[in-house]
Formats: structure tokens, C-alpha cells, sequence
């Protein structure tokens, strides 16, 4: 069969959780052979939230890791990170094959990226179109190899990419048992790639050579709501 695909979201407890959640399981919904991880970063699990994933039919594993406490109060926070690497472990120790992607819950994805990625052999990476000025943050290819990249803050980083713009082969994954993602604001995906021990020469550009955008790294406009209450106790209304 189609080989399986691992997607990490990462989320967290706020007004906007389930609409967020709503969006990117209706996106999943239309892709053959997911895993949804959904990991959560919060000090107990948002009832909302797994009432819902108990009765999505996806795939779905929920799991929880805060942020460890040293980084909740910086100004800058390595956002999402500690809740990854959970979902990480957890295809550590249970998946064998397919691809793994981080899948924020906020962004927005076409689904032409995960019938591409589906086929990743080590890593593979294609252009998230932003929000910003700049538009894009995309590897830059030549001849059919990335040659460089295209982002906003390069930085001193040797793969200067965003969250949503790589996959990883889960077989490839598993001969990289230290492989891991720091705590480094701004370089969690550098660092993580690094880790992995690829040259650009080992990168596969998808989209036809990175020349769509088939993911965007959106925002969701911050609100003041408290997180609401599990919606699944209303009792009024029919189900005729
Ligand atoms: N996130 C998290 N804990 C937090 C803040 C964010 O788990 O304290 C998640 C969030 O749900 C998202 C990812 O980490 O899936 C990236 O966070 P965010 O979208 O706020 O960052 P941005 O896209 O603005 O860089
Ligand atoms: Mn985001």
C-alpha cells in the first residue's frame, strides 16, 4: 500500500485550539494513510480537544509535553518544540516506514504536498509561501538540486528553512537515533536537519523543483477568549 504518513501537530490550549484543530483534520481528512500525532502542550489534556479526536475518524494519537518550565516566561519561546520531539519518540518507537511531518496547527496546506512528500527517501523540502513581504521561504534549485535558499533570516543557519518545508523518511529517520530538535529559538529546524547528518545533495526538492507553493505558514489573529468548555455535553436539538 501507499507508504504512511506521520503528521506531528503540535498545538497548545487557547480560544482558537479547536477551529485550528477543526481546519487542519478536515485537511487531513482528504489524505490517504495519515497518522495524526496531535501534541499537546498544556499541564493536562484539554477535554475539547480529545473529545474531538475521539470521535474524528482519522488516525489519531494524542499525546502531551509541556514546555519545560525554564522557557515559559523568555520573551522569545522555543514554541511547539518539547510537544514535537514527544511526537517524534513516538514514531521512534512505532512506526517503520513512511514520512514524517511537522504540521503546525494554524498553517495551511494543499494536498498535493502530501501525495509528494509521501515518496521522501531521506529528506525532502519545498517552498512555504508566507504571509510577509517577503512571500516565500524556499530552497533554491538548480539542475534539479538546491543549490541555496531563499529566506528572510539566513542567519549563520546551514539550512535556512521553515518548520512546515521538510519531510523525513521514517526509515532514514531510525539509522539517526540521535537526531533531535533543540530548544534554540530560530533554529529548531536547522538544528534538526543538522542533526540528522544530510549534505544539500541528499535534499529531494518537491513541488516540481520548488516552483509551488503548496503550504503557507498562516497566523491566526490572537484573541482574549478564555479556552472554551468541551462542546460535546449539549443535549438539546435532534440527530433525526
Ligand atoms: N505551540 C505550542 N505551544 C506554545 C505555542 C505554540 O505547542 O506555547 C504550537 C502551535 O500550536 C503551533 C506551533 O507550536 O502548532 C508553532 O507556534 P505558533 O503558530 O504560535 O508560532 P508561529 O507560527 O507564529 O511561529
Ligand atoms: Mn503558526
Amino acid at each position: 500500500g501507499l507508504p504512511p504518513l506521520y503528521i506531528i501537530t503540535p498545538t497548545y490550549p487557547r480560544a482558537e485550539q479547536i477551529p485550528e484543530i477543526t481546519r487542519t483534520a478536515q485537511t487531513l481528512l482528504n489524505v490517504a494513510n495519515v497518522v495524526w500525532l496531535v501534541s499537546e502542550d498544556a499541564p493536562a489534556p484539554t477535554p475539547a480537544l480529545t473529545s474531538y479526536l475521539n470521535e474524528s475518524s482519522l488516525n489519531t494519537v494524542y499525546l502531551r509535553a509541556q514546555m519545560p518550565a525554564k522557557y515559559m516566561k523568555a520573551k522569545n519561546k522555543p514554541r511547539g518544540v518539547a510537544n514535537r520531539l514527544a511526537g517524534l519518540n513516538w514514531v521512534r518507537a512505532n512506526a517503520k516506514e513512511g514520512v514524517l511531518y511537522f504540521a503546525d496547527d494554524d498553517n495551511t496546506y494543499d494536498l498535493r504536498i502530501f501525495e509528494q512528500m509521501r515518496w521522501t527517501k531521506k529528506v525532502s523540502m519545498f517552498p512555504v509561501g508566507l504571509v510577509t513581504k517577503l512571500g516565500v521561504s524556499t530552497p533554491i534549485v538548480r539542475l534539479g538540486k538546491v543549490v541555496g535558499f531563499y529566506d528572510g533570516w539566513i542567519a549563520n543557519r546551514k539550512f535556512p528553512v521553515d518548520m512546515a518545508g521538510f519531510a523525513v523518511s521514517v526509515p532514514f529517520l531510525l539509522t539517526r537515533p540521535n537526531a533531535t530538535m533543540p530548544f534554540t529559538v530560530g533554529y529548531e529546524e536547522d538544528g534538526f536537519i543538522k542533526s540528522l547528518g544530510i549534505t544539500s545533495a541528499d535534499i529531494e526538492p518537491l513541488a516540481f523543483n520548488c516552483t509551488k507553493i503548496w503550504v503557507w505558514h498562516t497566523q491566526t489573529k490572537k484573541n482574549t477568549a478564555a479556552v472554551p468548555i468541551a462542546q460535546n455535553n449539549i443535549t438539546m436539538g435532534t440527530n433525526l
